[in-house]
């Protein structure tokens, strides 16, 4: 029995070592099982290209075939975003980029060299505006755009998304004129259309070809990849973002991985036959959970609040589904075998999706990782019910540093204790996933660590950090962006740490995170991004210098 086993090792060995790989002297930085920091030395990459094990570095270094010595270097398990819209970044790559505008004339100069510079594209679109970084903060107008591009239809989202501006070329194209009605659940003002009135202007602009959409699936992967992210949570996923994803799959083009939620019960039907997915190419593809809305945002006052906005008060934001009708599409997703992920910013919202996932576990258990995107604004009454009901909850630290300001005008003092409120949701044990909301934020992590433990933005805004008692700790921010993210997507035991059995997928950092101050952790530079043990990125030697986020 005994010689048996010694052959049976020998044989795995001499397999093992045709291809594996041995990473050592690294400054090795993870979190573990229990929420602490566990430093390591090296780890063997089988080829496979999973860990086999981990390396102590007082023991005999291992013969393995090959040997990288990182020499000290920082490396971390490659990061994941709990919630981004994968194809959204893709394009926005690809699109007119709106972000940091300072003034309406800065959006207006932009705007008039893109169309210069892209006289074929049959309509222009852009994204990333804020008119609250603006000197009058006044929403652009239909006319503003005119004033530039009139020809060709033109349609400008704000930076959250839930608004968008269009020209008048692109209301004509979508055949109404600036008096026509709001839908319900929706806002058009001089050609600024707010969430449910996106759609009329949405639904007119001519699908991007499958060309183009694996062009946006090659620049998403860059710029997740050059961040440090080696998986995401795609949240909202539309049939034709699926078959580009497979595409790339197929293609062998697919470096990160994906963990897919489908866009509604429409999405939800027409995606891989009704069915959630297998995990494909090498688990870089799955189709696990359903997104639903409950609400808008609340910089276009779309959230949906318990007490009206405190800078409007005859609105509470639009709520989008009656209690009945959230029941019915939950129960329809969670019938089906899928996870559910509900975004819900305002606390009328959060405690809506709160009480139909109460009602969920009753009947289906809650072990089924129920999902709250966002929660951003909850009624500190409502956040002890997440546990009970095995809630987790998907926030992203870079909405806090972004919303602060803005929150403090739609919410009086006393309703922002329960805002972006992480400690209090760690404190309570509630499984907990970080994200960016790419391209909404930057899809780069480091600013967002920075923010779970400073409450400060990238400039140290504001001194001692916002409501600083809600920081967490270097190793709670890191867990959400590793493990609890791994966890939200049912993918622990594959992604998430390098760990014997999952894949080694790591980065390799220009500076000790767990030890720097968070203005030099947000500024962490990526040298080199691996998958499945394979170096799928490396900065390259022009871009030294560079230290931007976006
Ligand atoms: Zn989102």
């Amino acid at each position: 029995m005994r010689t048996t086993l010694i052959a049976l090792t020998a044989l795995l060995a001499s397999s093992s070592a045709l291809a594996d790989t041995l990473v050592y002297n690294a400054n090795g930085i993870q979190v573990d099982r229990f929420g602490h920091l566990a430093p390591f030395y090296g780890f063997v990459v089988g080829d496979d290209g999973k860990v086999a094990r981990l390396v102590r570095d007082d023991e005999p270094r291992p013969k393995t075939t090959n040997s990288i010595d990182l020499k000290g270097r920082t490396v971390l398990p490659g990061l994941i975003d709990a919630h981004g819209h994968v194809m959204a970044l893709g394009f926005t790559a690809l699109q007119l980029d709106l972000t940091g505008t300072t003034s309406l004339a800065d959006l207006q100069a932009r705007l008039k060299a893109y169309a210069e510079a892209n006289p074929n594209a049959r309509w222009i679109l852009g994204r990333g505006w804020n008119q609250e970084l603006w000197p009058d903060k006044r929403f652009p107008t239909a006319a503003d755009i005119d004033a530039v591009v009139s020809d060709r239809p033109v349609w400008l989202g704000r930076v959250d998304g839930h608004a968008a501006i269009a020209n008048s070329a692109a209301m004509q194209a979508a055949g109404f004129a600036l008096n026509t009605q709001s839908p319900s659940g929706g806002r058009i003002e001089n050609g600024l259309f707010v969430d449910n009135a996106m759609s009329l202007i949405e639904s007119r602009i001519p699908a991007p070809t499958p060309a183009e959409q694996d062009a946006a699936m090659a620049a998403v992967q860059q710029k997740m990849l050059a961040t440090g992210l080696t998986a995401a949570a795609d949240m909202g996923t539309a049939p034709d973002e699926w078959a580009a994803m497979n595409r790339a799959g197929e293609a062998g083009t697919l470096k990160v991985r994906i963990l897919s939620y489908a866009g509604g019960i429409p999405g939800m039907k027409a995606i891989n036959g009704g069915r959630p997915s297998d995990w494909l190419y090498g688990d870089r593809l799955h189709l696990g959970g359903v997104k639903l809305y409950a609400d808008g945002a609340l910089g276009s006052r779309g959230a949906w609040l318990k007490q009206p906005y405190a800078d409007k008060p005859d609105t509470h934001g639009l709520q989008f589904l009656t209690d009945a009708q959230m029941t019915e599409q939950a129960n329809a997703a969670a019938a089906g075998g899928y996870q559910l992920a509900i975004h819900a910013i305002g606390d009328a919202a959060n405690a809506q999706v709160i009480s139909t996932y109460e009602k969920l576990s009753a009947t289906y258990g809650n072990d089924r990782r129920w999902r709250i995107e966002h929660f951003q604004i909850a009624d500190p009454a409502d956040i002890p019910r997440l546990k009970p009901a095995g809630i987790i909850a998907s926030m992203q630290p870079t909405h806090q540093t972004s919303d602060r300001l803005m929150a403090e005008k739609r919410l009086d003092p006393s309703r922002l204790e329960g805002a972006y409120a992480w400690q209090t949701v760690e404190k309570l044990g509630i499984p907990i996933a970080f994200g960016s909301d790419f391209p909404v934020e930057s899809p780069n992590p480091f600013p967002g660590l920075a923010a779970a433990v400073s409450r400060q933005d990238m400039n140290g805004q504001p001194p001692g950090g916002w409501y600083p008692e809600q920081r967490v700790s270097f190793e709670q921010a890191l867990a959400g962006f590793t493990r609890g993210a791994a966890y939200a997507g049912f993918a622990e035991t594959r992604i998430g740490g390098l760990d014997p059995g999952k894949w080694a997928d790591f980065i390799i950092v220009d500076r000790d995170v767990s030890k720097v101050d968070p203005q030099a952790l947000a500024r962490t530079q990526v040298l080199e991004t691996w998958v499945a043990g394979q170096k799928v990125w490396e900065k390259p030697p022009s871009a030294a210098g560079a230290e931007r986020g976006r």
